[in-house]
């Protein structure tokens, strides 16, 4: 069956990790050029080969990106996969620009997988994770590699605002960091416990409710204290919040320097994560002030689902067949995966735009 994402073909209608597709396999072809074009495509597509034990072959890999094809963190997520899923593979090797894979059984375990690079840890956790949530035995899983990059999520979003989202659809999964790992270095590695559930349930999450509780943690690794002091100075220049809420950490012995600026905004139904990673070149102080305003956007918008969190919920309420949120205007990560899910698992999604410039995102049966 070939599936492009801009077609509409309808196609698959069993959704959760239950049994095939349909009565007899079918092999879902995967245009990963198609919209966004980037790795999202690929962990999306194999997450869903697994949890649904549906062949794929994926074409055109990350043809919208410089560097397309395969990269480190992209090889790691096809091999993760393959193990978990006992599947069988080809065409995975680095700048491979298609690959066919045809998963067996999900095993639930205890797994440890190794980018060998500054590769997004996170990112290949995403590609793993959601076969592991209808399991009948609970997983551990071990990442190394990168916890804290650029258009990634950092660790800190993951284990504070996704993972507690993904408990209130059925299953615990919780986070725990060993160490970070930043660009170039890596040396990163936390660990995720899945106790799986029988299948997710839907989530609305249309209100965010009163804030609670807000802070900006400044990291840094093997850097001067110095560098996160100007940052949160420049940070609370924006925000003029209690300057209880602000914080230093840090880190001696990482593998290499690093930097990264975590603003946690925990209200009565959801917490979101605003990240500013430090870099060579760029001023402290800039890097403090932009992920200030893009917390100040976020509380200022009224919504409880910030632009990251919106495109990764996609994935489990499109499993959970139902969900609802209000976000912000959809990002073409979002509207490129929404058209995947709706293409691939046969649900359907509503996207509005409300009174006062916020979003609503509605998927169903
Ligand atoms: P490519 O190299 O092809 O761009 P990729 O594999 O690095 O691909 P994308 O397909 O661009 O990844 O997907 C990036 C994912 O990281 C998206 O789900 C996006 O929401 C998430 N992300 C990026 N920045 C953040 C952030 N600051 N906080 C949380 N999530 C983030």
């Amino acid at each position: 069956m070939m599936i492009g994402i801009d077609s509409l073909a309808p196609t698959a209608h069993v959704v959760g990790a239950g049994p095939l597709l349909s009565e007899e396999t079918v092999m879902l072809t995967i245009d990963g050029s198609a919209g966004e074009g980037g790795g999202q495509i690929l962990r999306t597509s194999l997450a869903l080969s697994l949890a649904t034990r549906t062949p794929v072959r994926i074409t055109g890999i990350r043809k919208g990106r410089q560097r397309p094809g395969l990269m480190r963190q992209h090889l790691t997520a096809v091999r993760a996969c393959a193990k978990i899923g006992s599947a069988t593979v080809s065409g995975d090797e680095i700048g491979s620009r298609e690959i066919v894979f045809t998963p067996g059984e999900v095993t639930p375990g205890d797994y440890t997988f190794s980018i060998g690079t500054a590769g997004s840890t996170t990112l290949v956790l995403q590609a793993v994770l959601p076969a592991l949530l209808c399991t009948t035995d609970r997983s551990t899983i071990t990442l190394v590699g990168g916890t804290d990059n650029p258009m990634a999520p950092p660790f800190d979003f993951l284990a504070r605002a996704y993972l507690p989202l993904l408990g209130r659809m059925g299953p615990g999964v919780t986070a725990e960091i060993e160490s970070r790992g930043f660009y170039p270095a890596g040396g990163g590695r936390f660990r995720v416990v899945v106790e799986p559930c029988a299948a997710l349930g839907r989530l609305d999450l249309l209100e965010r409710g009163a804030v609670l509780q807000q802070s900006v943690v400044a990291t840094v690794a093997n850097l001067p204290g110095a560098i996160a002091r100007r940052e949160l100075d420049a940070a609370n220049e924006v925000l003029g919040w209690d300057p209880a809420c602000l914080r230093i950490e840090m880190l001696r012995g990482a593998p290499g320097p690093g930097n990264v600026v975590s603003i946690v905004i925990e209200s009565e139904h959801v917490t979101e994560v605003v990240t500013g990673f430090g870099e060579k070149g760029r001023a402290a102080e800039i890097v403090g002030r932009d992920a200030a305003r893009e917390a100040l956007a976020y509380l200022e918008s009224g919504v409880p689902v910030g632009e990251h969190l919106a495109d990764q919920l996609l994935l489990p309420m499109a499993l959970a067949g139902g969900g609802s949120f209000r976000t912000t205007a959809p990002s073409s990560h979002t509207t490129t995966h929404l058209r995947l899910l709706e293409q691939i698992l046969g649900v359907r999604s509503a996207v509005e735009p409300l009174p006062g410039g916020a979003w609503s995102i509605t998927l169903s049966r």
